[in-house]
């Protein structure tokens, strides 16, 4: 038999797969297949995630792998299904939405959950049509690995694939499929369904999943009483304020932040209408639907802590006390702001926290918000300034030279005595000199509109290892041009 004839039956990943979500019922998916896209081709891999998910060497090189993760050939031992959740959507009740076009491949045995998001319809499509534009999955793709690159919690992406297959969105483009990967994809807005839907059984089978899964040490709690409901509520709204103060901390605005967009494992995930700020401004709006600025970058915070009310309202009827519920967010409120001065005290070379720091943390913000100075490059060059003692580079990206200096004796006197080469060294390791700001990964699709993929390969190298210096790419590091600012990213993906 030919090598072919065998492929198209299902394609072997080299993966085994276990039961995973799927075990819940068939109340939390519906069971389906893919949609096959024509003539698939790849666009982007990365191979820190197929060591990750322990693929055998060389697994690209099948066409039979090409197709499967397109869609267009089912993968052996794996039972694909779209999971339903529901959600707030900018702050109103959305009723159902769920895996509208991802669908859930299976678990590995090593304990992560595979989607093939652009996969094609399912029930919970809602008249969309069930894909992914190749723009967004390139930009999907990228931050996913760039998020992870930079140390903050993410799903991952394992790759782009492509097809010249038409999708209708403002104006014709091609559809992708991005192949992403992560230890669950179980959100807010899971629980928050079956609470809406008055399904007590449902909702505690799927909070003991995840706590028996993921927050292990919920069960033999003694916070609460010993209530594993509560634990589990703090240890999210914990490990969500942990993420939100990386993103505040590297400058990433999400731009959806509905609850079906919050991961219940603190994870990033759904990149839309994400940016990285360029030049630092706390009120910036990234998604262009988002007309009231409801998730604006100095929102977030407060969002994601509204966000984790709705899933305390939701976890009401397992915790059984309203007033136990709110208790169990209230370090929401200490954690947040430890976690992001930590981070921001990293950027500054500091070790150890002092009286005097949040000033200096807010001096120095207030002084890029006045300028709107690159938040990236300011921070870089901050770094080097350190390292090599020239203040020239950091000072000539301030207009208000005084209050620069002003702010510059203060973080000097807060260094006095200290080791600069290991500060130095900190705020490098803190402080990237690459982050996918939008012109990069534009200029990388319109390459790869036109078949030229190498644009994603460069950045993703890049985009992997941000602290490094990787000489020679230092264009990949510079200001955004001028049309950067008209780049207009929409929810439409
Ligand atoms: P998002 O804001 O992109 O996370 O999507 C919100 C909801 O819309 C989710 O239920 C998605 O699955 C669904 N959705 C988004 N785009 C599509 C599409 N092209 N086809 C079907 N469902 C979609
Ligand atoms: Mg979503």
């Amino acid at each position: 038999m030919s090598l072919l004839a065998e492929d198209t039956e299902a394609a072997d990943l080299g993966l085994r797969w276990k039961p995973g979500f799927a075990a819940l019922g068939p109340a939390f998916f519906t069971e389906l297949r893919p949609t096959p896209l024509p003539d698939p081709y790849w666009v982007g891999r990365s191979e820190a995630v197929a060591r990750e998910l322990g693929l055998p060497t060389g697994w690209h090189e099948s066409k039979a792998t090409l197709a499967a993760l397109t869609g267009s050939l089912p993968v052996a031992g794996a039972r694909p299904i779209a999971t339903v959740y529901s959600g707030h959507q900018f702050g109103v009740w959305a009723g159902q939405l769920g895996d509208g076009r991802a669908i859930m491949l299976g678990e590995t045995e090593g304990g992560l959950e595979v989607q093939l998001k652009g996969a094609g319809r399912t029930p919970y499509s809602r008249g969309g049509d069930g894909r992914a534009v190749l723009r967004s999955s390139i930009r999907e793709f990228l931050c996913s690995e760039a998020m992870h690159g930079l140390g903050i919690p993410t799903t991952r992406a394992l790759c782009v694939t492509g097809s010249d297959a038409p999708v209708y969105r403002e104006e014709i483009e091609s559809a992708a499929v991005v192949t992403r990967v992560a230890p669950s994809f179980v959100r807010f807005g899971h629980f928050e369904h079956f609470a809406a839907n008055q399904r007590d059984e449902e909702l505690s089978a799927l909070a003991d999943y995840v706590i028996d899964r993921y927050y292990p040490a919920c069960r033999t709690t003694d916070r609460f009483g010993g209530n594993a409901y509560a634990a589990f509520l703090e240890a999210v709204s914990e490990r969500t304020a942990a993420l939100l103060a990386q993103w505040q901390a590297v400058g990433f605005c999400h731009g959806v932040m509905n609850t079906d967009n919050m991961s219940i494992l603190g994870l990033t995930i759904d990149y839309g209408p994400f940016q990285f700020l360029d030049g630092f401004d706390p009120r910036h709006i990234c998604n262009h639907s988002d007309t009231q600025g409801r998730y604006a970058f100095n929102q977030q915070p407060n969002v994601a802590y509204w966000n984790l009310f709705c899933l305390a309202q939701a976890l009401l009827p397992l915790i059984g006390d309203q007033e136990v519920a709110v208790a169990a967010l209230e370090s929401y409120k200490t954690v947040f702001p430890n976690e992001f001065e930590g981070r921001m005290r990293a950027k500054l070379g500091l070790t150890e926290a002092a009286e005097g720091d949040r000033p200096l943390i807010e001096g120095v913000l207030k002084l890029l918000a006045a300028g709107k100075v690159d938040y990236t490059i300011f921070w870089r060059r901050l770094s080097g300034y350190m390292a090599d003692g020239n203040v020239e580079p950091v000072r000539d990206l301030f207009l208000d030279r005084a209050g620069f200096d002003a702010w510059l004796l203060s973080f000097s006197q807060r260094h006095a005595g200290a080791d600069r080469t290991l500060a130095a060294e900190l705020m490098r390791r803190s402080n990237p000199k690459f982050v996918l700001r939008n012109h990069l990964g534009q200029q990388a699709i319109e390459a790869s509109q036109q078949k030229d993929h190498s644009g994603v390969a460069t950045l993703l190298a890049l985009l992997q290892t941000p602290f490094e210096e990787h000489p020679g790419a230092d264009a990949y590091a510079g200001f955004p041009p001028d049309w950067a600012s008209t780049i207009e990213i929409s929810c439409s993906s």
